[in-house]
């Protein structure tokens, strides 16, 4: 029973992680450290092989441009990162297409990541995101569905069918959204996770997501939900009414499937406050009741940035008694850049979570450890979720310092490699790295200090030919209103 042992390998790992029963945040203070750490991907865009055509570094539902076989050789590569590196779960959009295999190359891939203590996990749109299979012939693929059955579509304001159109995020689909009052879309969904979790047995969970592009606008959906969702792109309402049943299927599946639950806010953002309320109304009374082996997954840039994020801030006392888990967008295209280094954004992020007793803290995982801010990126998450009261003087003495050469070098990098902003600089910092460079003994750390000079030229000579200022595209796609359809809200 080959499989029965991985499966029991793998949960055996995240019970590990897990030990201490109740997640409250003194259990969370007297273990000292954030226990579980996963990565979040796109398939289209996660490229962890070097020098392959068709690899795209931006974009919300892409088609998928690499060699289909690259989907396996990216992910396996970011398994071994995590089997070596204390991180327990991968998270991937797009799982399943027909363009990189479906089934079978996702069934070899998470056999793959439960042989060495990792779980790969669908990020699975319910009502959005293509649902179960993300793209292709299935008949589990959600927009299949809906094209098939326009009855069951989200409506605009005007009437009209709603489309979410990523353009704005240099994405490329056209997607149908579903309407969430549907009992016939229900069932679909259901049905559709059932069969997944039958097909996949190997698959480690899933993060559901309700939708975050806008909510459906017809009669049925906006008098359900009342007046509180007219102003949001999404909808707690809707999370409600699906959130509990797909957890109970993906559970009569798997039994140590990890759960994770989308919230889109961060637990302390106005639309929160319904988790807040004593009596509890209704729809949150429903997401208090789900079972506390989950995780409520809840987002903090904004406040990171903002610092509106108090210390020791409490989760709501009913999704305390679960897990839960806070992601950022450190280092990304969707803040402050791809492969931007933003260890301390990641030490913040930690930090905080560590205070207001979280224990899983999740961050994209799509760039490959060669480029360097990456890696420390991805070691800063290890070492502040290990150590989440530590200073930024630690890791840099610590974990860059015997990569880069020496602790006053490893300070110098942490001066320079943000110099992206301030380009004007580069070319000192430029001719510094060379010198660094030469004496360097290390092959590795060389090769750290010349991408990082390759990299600050790049922007600098981008901002040259720029008039001499920042061009927008290297930091955040500009936004784009497509006519005819519905742009994603500028909300990450
Ligand atoms: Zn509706």
């Amino acid at each position: 029973m080959p499989d029965v042992t991985r499966r029991d390998f793998c949960a055996g790992t995240l019970a590990a992680a897990l030990s201490g029963a109740a997640v409250t945040r003194s259990a969370a203070e007297r273990r000292g450290r954030i226990p579980v750490r996963m990565f979040w991907t796109w398939d289209h865009s996660t490229n962890w092989c070097e020098n392959v055509y068709g690899a795209q570094n931006v974009g919300v539902g892409n088609a998928y441009t690499k060699p289909g076989r690259f989907f396996e050789e990216d992910y396996r590569r970011v398994v071994d990162w995590c089997a070596s590196h204390d991180m327990q779960a991968v998270g991937i959009v797009g799982l399943l297409r027909d363009r990189h295999g479906g089934v079978e190359s996702v069934r070899r891939l998470c056999g793959y990541a439960n042989d060495r203590g990792v779980r790969i996990y669908i990020i699975g749109g319910l009502f959005a995101y293509g649902g179960a299979y993300y793209e292709g012939s299935s008949k589990w693929s959600l927009d299949r569905f809906l094209e098939d059955n326009k009855d069951c579509m989200a409506r605009r304001a005007d009437g009209g069918y709603h489309y979410a159109r990523f353009l704005s995020h240099g994405g490329t689909k056209n997607e149908p959204q579903g309407c969430p009052s549907s009992k016939k879309l229900k069932d679909f969904v259901i049905e559709s996770y059932d069969w997944l979790f039958k097909a996949v047995p190997e698959l480690g969970g899933i993060q559901m997501e309700a939708g975050d592009n806008g909510v459906c606008q017809c009669a049925t959906c906006k008098e359900r939900r009342g007046k509180r969702a007219a102003s949001e792109y999404m909808s707690l309402e809707d999370m409600a009414g699906i959130y509990p049943a797909i957890a109970g299927v993906v559970r009569s599946r798997s039994k140590d499937a990890m759960i994770i639950c989308e919230t889109y806010h961060h637990f302390l953002d106005k639309a929160c406050g319904i988790f807040y309320e004593d009596p509890p109304g209704k729809d949150a009374r429903v997401l208090f009741d789900m079972p506390k082996d989950i995780f409520w997954q809840w987002k903090c840039d904004a406040r990171l940035d903002q610092g509106t994020w108090p210390d020791g801030a409490a989760l709501p006392p009913e999704m305390a008694k679960a897990h839960n888990v806070m992601r950022s967008h450190a280092g990304t295209q969707w803040w402050g850049g791809r492969d931007a280094f933003d260890v301390d954004k990641i030490r913040r992020q930690c930090r905080s979570s560590f205070l207001s007793g979280l224990d899983a803290v999740s961050m994209f995982g799509e760039v490959s450890p060669f480029n360097t801010n990456a890696e420390f990126n991805y070691l800063a998450l290890r070492y502040f979720a290990d150590s989440p009261l530590a200073p930024m003087d630690g890791f840099v003495r610590d974990v860059m310092a015997p990569l880069l050469g020496g602790e006053a070098l490893a300070a110098e990098w942490v001066g320079m490699a943000r110099l992206d902003h301030d380009p004007e600089k580069i070319p000192t910092a430029s001719a510094r790295i060379a010198r660094i460079a030469a004496d360097v003994k290390d092959a590795e750390a060389r090769r750290r200090w010349t991408h990082l000079a390759h990299r600050l030229d790049s922007f600098r000579w981008e901002w040259e030919r720029n008039g001499r200022k920042l061009p927008v595209y290297s930091h955040h796609p500009e936004p784009l209103l497509p006519k005819g359809g519905v742009s994603r809200p500028d909300h990450l």
